[in-house]
This record gives structure tokens, C-alpha cells and sequence, in this order.
């Protein structure tokens, strides 16, 4: 893949074309996790140091880039074991980039998941984005841009990258050689990351285990939320793809409900038991239930109070 057949993000993509005869010394890619940030810095980069400028993939610098074996390209992110980005890991790059290009005529650092620099890596890092070798080339790609310094930030280019449209996720899909439905784009509102992982059969089980729980619901039974106590570990670490399923398998229900026909429906794969669900309560409780999973959808750092955050789930199923 290169620039010209990468699927979305127009704006960014031109500004980096652009930019491919005289880059600037620091580039962020910043926005929300799964839109293309890793992969369209790999493939910035790899323009960059092609000898033809163009990502060939007959040149020398090309046939070393794609063996992942070109001197002049390093990905640092952070350890599995540690915490964040250390400053020594940014000291590893200054000592290295001291040392000037190996084979191309540009040396390309690219920073995965950049929130993760301790605020000392991010002040050792300064010093070079202040006085950076002419040949040096950052690129930090970063999920919350507000765990940057603004230090930092200033002395970079800041590319946002934005959600998809449903034209370009359908050509994503595509390309991965799925085949795009319209509820799951729709679902995945435009995040390519999501809807990838929307045809993995382990996520399609989780949201099938939830939709059964819902339905299973009775309004009353106590032993069912213990039961989803014990479960619920399962997503301890995706509360938001739980919230959204139950908020839009609720929001289908109440729709149903409303209008007493399918045409508004999103999960249009789960027809029959959004309508069961759907017979089987009042509009006034579904629409209770709705209310309440949109707050606790809204809870701020929800991986973090996960415990507080269950809690207030099963209370919510129990009518409380
Ligand atoms: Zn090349």
C-alpha cells in the first residue's frame, strides 16, 4: 500500500504528498485509536526514504523497508512489561540519530501510542525537536493528544485524523476482502479498526453472549444480574463495546416498539430478538433502560472504576 491507495483521510494524505520533497522535522497523527495512524505513518515513511520518493518497492531502501530491516527506520513504543515510553528509550534515539543516515539520505523515528512518553522521555525528546540534525524525521502517533507536552505539540506538525465515511469503509472492507454489510458500518461508526474486528467470530460471540442477556432480562430477576456479575469480567477491558451493543440493541428495541416496524433498525441481524425483547416490555422501561445506559455510557475513564461501573450496571438491571 502507499499513499496513493490508501483508503481515507484525504486531507492528511495530501498534506503528506505534499510534504514528501522537504518533510518537516515532526509530524503528530493524532486521534481516536483504529483509524490508520500506525499504517499511514509506516507508509509516510516509507515514501520518504524511497530513493524514488514514490514508495517503488524496487529500490534498494524499499526492499529493506519491507523486510523490516532498513537502517534508517525504527518504530520505538512501549515495552509490554513497562508502564510508558522511558526517557532512556528516547536517549536510545538521540545517541542513535546522532550517528546520521546509514543508507537513505533521511532517518525516520516513528513513536507508536505517544500519550505513553513519560513526561521526562517527552523533555529529552524536546531538545531534539528544538534542534533537530537536518536529516531527522518524527513521527509520534498518539490516541489523547492532551498527554503531550505543549511544548511538543507546538514544534510539530498536528495531522487529526477523523472517522471514516461509510463509502470508504465499505472499500476497507473490501480490500480486506470482507464483505461490507450495513449494519456493521453503520454500528462501527467509521472506525475501520472496529468494523475489522466486528467480523471476528470471538467478538460476534461476546455480542451475541450480551443480546441473550438482555432478552434472558425480566425486569425483576435478581439471580440473572448475579449471574452477570460473575460473567461480566469478560469485558473488563471493552466496556464500550459493551455499552454501545446494549444501547443500540435498546434503542432497536424501542423503535420496534414505537413504530411496529423494522425499517429503523440498525442490528438488522438480530431482527428476531430485538422484536422478542421488544413485546416482552413497556416503552416506559425500555426507554428507562436507554436513558441509563447512555449516562453510564458517558462515564468518564470507565476501565479505571470498572468495578463502580459494574455495580451501577447491575443496580440499573435490577431497577434500581
Ligand atoms: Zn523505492
Amino acid at each position: 500500500m502507499n499513499l496513493d491507495t490508501f483508503i481515507g483521510q484525504k486531507e492528511i494524505v495530501f498534506t503528506l504528498k505534499k510534504a514528501l520533497k522537504n518533510p518537516f522535522h515532526a509530524y503528530i497523527f493524532e486521534g481516536e485509536k483504529g483509524l490508520g495512524k500506525k499504517l499511514l505513518a509506516r507508509i509516510f515513511s516509507k515514501h520518504i526514504l524511497c530513493e524514488n520518493k514514490s514508495s517503488c518497492g524496487v529500490c534498494k531502501s524499499c526492499h529493506l523497508f519491507d523486510a523490516s530491516s532498513h537502517p534508517d527506520f525504527k518504530i520505538i513504543k512501549r515495552q509490554e512489561d513497562k508502564k510508558e515510553i522511558s526517557v532512556e528509550s528516547v536517549r536510545e534515539i538521540i545517541k542513535d540519530l546522532s550517528r546520521g543516515p546509514i543508507f537513505s539520505d533521511r532517518k525516520v523515528f516513528v513513536i507508536e501510542e505517544g500519550e505513553e512518553l513519560s513526561t521526562s522521555a517527552q523533555n529529552a525528546l524536546l531538545k531534539t525537536l528544538e534542534e533537530p540534525p537536518p536529516y531527522a524525521i518524527f513521527i509520534i502517533t498518539c490516541n489523547n493528544i492532551e498527554r503531550l507536552l505543549p511544548t511538543v505539540i507546538s514544534r510539530s506538525v498536528v495531522l487529526s485524523f477523523k472517522r471514516y465515511s461509510a463509502s470508504e469503509i465499505a472499500r476497507i472492507l473490501s480490500q480486506n476482502n470482507l464483505e461490507p454489510k450495513d449494519y456493521i458500518i453503520k454500528l462501527c461508526k467509521g472506525n475501520p479498526k472496529i468494523t475489522l474486528d466486528f467480523y471476528n467470530k470471538e467478538v460476534q460471540n461476546k455480542r451475541d453472549y450480551i443480546f441473550d442477556k438482555i432478552l434472558q432480562y425480566d425486569g425483576a430477576g435478581f439471580g440473572l444480574i448475579k449471574e452477570f456479575e460473575s460473567e461480566f469480567e469478560k469485558f473488563k477491558n471493552d466496556f464500550e463495546f459493551l455499552f454501545e451493543n446494549i444501547i443500540y440493541f435498546l434503542r432497536d428495541a424501542l423503535l420496534y416498539k414505537k413504530t411496529k416496524s423494522i425499517e429503523l433498525i440498525t442490528n438488522t441481524d438480530k431482527l428476531e430478538k430485538i422484536i422478542q425483547f421488544s413485546n416482552k416490555h413497556t416503552i416506559t422501561h425500555i426507554y428507562r433502560l436507554l436513558q441509563d445506559f447512555m449516562v453510564l455510557d458517558r462515564y468518564p475513564d470507565a476501565n479505571v472504576v470498572s468495578e463502580n461501573v459494574l455495580d451501577m450496571i447491575f443496580l440499573k438491571l435490577s431497577g434500581g
